[in-house]
């Protein structure tokens, strides 16, 4: 392929990952979004395969192993199982950068001028420092989202100064490398960079995991950015530039969601307390419903707001909850769905799953859209919620979510929160909602349970509307 034709294609490739971004920041636009990035990444595969065909049967070979795999993977993996594979995925392009800046380098280059030089080592150094720490830090965070390693952060002492001092070590190697390209510096600065991935990602825990991930999305991105650097390839500049703002932007919003700095996220250590906050009823008194009475009562609102929670993706639950909805906006209820940016296992996930089931996206509302309407409503149906609801984030300051912005639902005149028993959520914070006086737990798996209730709605009305 001609040189003029390989940037033509570059050119298409970096408009449509534009495109697809674009497309991905909405609901009814996410799937041209999903399509546009598709087409663009096989482009920019073909039209690299094509300009340079060295090793053109071995790279297609491993091509379709990977993909054949990624395929498989993708197919089986369950919603709730997302941010884990997110992140061991960012792991692989962060481990990419790494193996890519170590055969760049020994594969020795004839660059003559001594800047030009320089300025290829500094590329690689920093692809391996930032394809390093990716790669350490995604593989903890997978294992935390995984349950393979305890969720809770590590807080070795005097922890801050310890990823000062290794920063300035990789610092220091970073500069002599630069000066005299010895491998043995740019392997010790990696093994510092696996260490001090793998210590940012260890101390933080709880509900902080998601700015965590779309943190690492952002590094991964930049590593593939160094990467087009080192491999003087513009497309990879682009896509990895892109990769890496989207995802800057991404944990700004969720470090806003949540009321963090974005700094501290960076810098570990949150979620501390929550090491010792496990939910416990203990003598605490709660009051308990029936599917019988939350029917009737939801049959008797004039307004009710559901708040689908991880429980729900777990239970699979949102088509019963989609009929439920419709049946009661069928009888007259006004019935909207509140989203908190948080709910769930990864960004966006309960939108993913309403729209799955053919909810209406005009009654489903964002947390700041939402949270002066609860005061108004007669019943709050909580799906599989916890730490989204927990009015302890705003005022209990000793709690670990203190100071997350949450869905204030215990505004309603009555509550009813449908999960299986008083455990906690992903924080291991208790949930002081749970034991008001306006608060019923309805309990048993939500699927179960709103099948029982939609049955009994299904018994005692006629449908006048359909959304489908
Ligand atoms: P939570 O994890 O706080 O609570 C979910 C609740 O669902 C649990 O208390 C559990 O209680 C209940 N549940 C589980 N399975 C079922 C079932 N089959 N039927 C009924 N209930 C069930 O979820 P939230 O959505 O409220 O909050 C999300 C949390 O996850 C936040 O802390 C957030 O920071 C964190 N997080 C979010 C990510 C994201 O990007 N969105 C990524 C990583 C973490 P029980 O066992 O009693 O049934």
């Amino acid at each position: 392929m001609s040189s003029g034709l390989l940037t033509i294609s570059y050119l298409i490739a970096a408009v449509l990952f534009i495109l697809s971004l674009g497309g991905l920041s909405a609901h009814h636009t996410a799937r041209r979004g999903a399509l546009y990035g598709t087409v663009g990444i096989l482009l920019a595969i073909v039209a690299t395969l094509l300009g340079d065909t060295t090793g053109l049967v071995l790279i297609t070979a491993l091509l379709v192993v990977g993909a054949g795999v990624g395929i498989y993977v993708a197919r089986r993996v369950e919603m709730t199982a997302m941010p884990q594979l997110v992140a061991i995925l960012h792991s692989f392009v962060g481990l990419a950068a790494v193996l890519i800046g170590f055969s760049d380098h020994i594969v020795q280059h004839e660059i003559i001028d001594r800047i030009a030089q320089a300025v290829h080592r500094g590329e690689v150094f920093v692809g391996v420092f930032v394809g390093a720490l990716t790669f350490t830090g995604s593989v903890v965070a997978w294992a935390k989202l995984q349950g393979t390693l305890d969720g809770r952060p590590l807080l070795l002492p005097a922890r801050h100064l310890l990823n000062l001092l290794m920063l300035g070590s990789i610092c220091v190697c970073g500069y002599f490398f630069v000066g005299n390209g010895s491998v043995l510096l740019l392997l010790l600065a990696a093994v510092l960079a696996f260490v001090f991935g793998a210590h940012l990602v260890i101390a933080i825990g709880g509900a902080d995991m998601p700015v965590v991930v779309s943190m690492l999305n952002s590094y991964s991105g930049w590593a593939a950015a160094a990467t087009g650097f080192m491999l003087v390839n513009d497309l990879l500049i682009v896509a990895g530039a892109l990769v890496g703002s989207s995802g800057a932007i991404l944990s700004y919003i969720m470090c806003r969601a949540m009321n963090r700095s974005f700094l501290s996220v960076i810098l570990g250590g949150f979620g501390s307390q929550s090491a010792t906050a496990v939910a416990d009823a203990g003598d605490k008194k709660y009051l308990v419903t029936d599917t019988e009475t939350t029917a009737t009562s939801l049959q008797n609102s004039s307004r009710v707001i559901i708040v689908p929670g991880y429980g729900m993706a777990v239970a699979q639950a949102q088509h019963s909850i989609k009929e439920i909805s419709a049946r009661l906006t069928a009888g007259g209820v006004d019935v909207r769905f509140a989203i908190h940016p948080v709910a769930g296992r990864l960004p966006g996930h309960m939108n993913v799953l309403l729209a799955e089931a053919g909810v209406p996206y005009s009654i489903v509302a964002e947390m700041d859209d939402i949270n002066a309407e609860f005061e108004k409503t007669d019943t709050v149906l909580v799906i599989g919620a916890n730490d989204i609801v927990n009015p302890g984030a705003i005022s209990d300051s000793s709690s670990s979510i203190y100071g997350m912005p949450v869905l204030h639902a215990w505004h309603a005149k009555q509550v009813i929160v449908l999960k299986r028993s008083m455990a906690s959520g992903y924080s291991g914070v208790d949930n002081p909602l749970f034991y008001r006086d306006n608060t019923h737990m309805l309990f048993g798996d939500a699927k179960k349970t709103s099948d029982d209730i939609l049955a009994l709605l299904q018994q005692q009305t006629q449908p006048q509307q359909n959304f489908a």
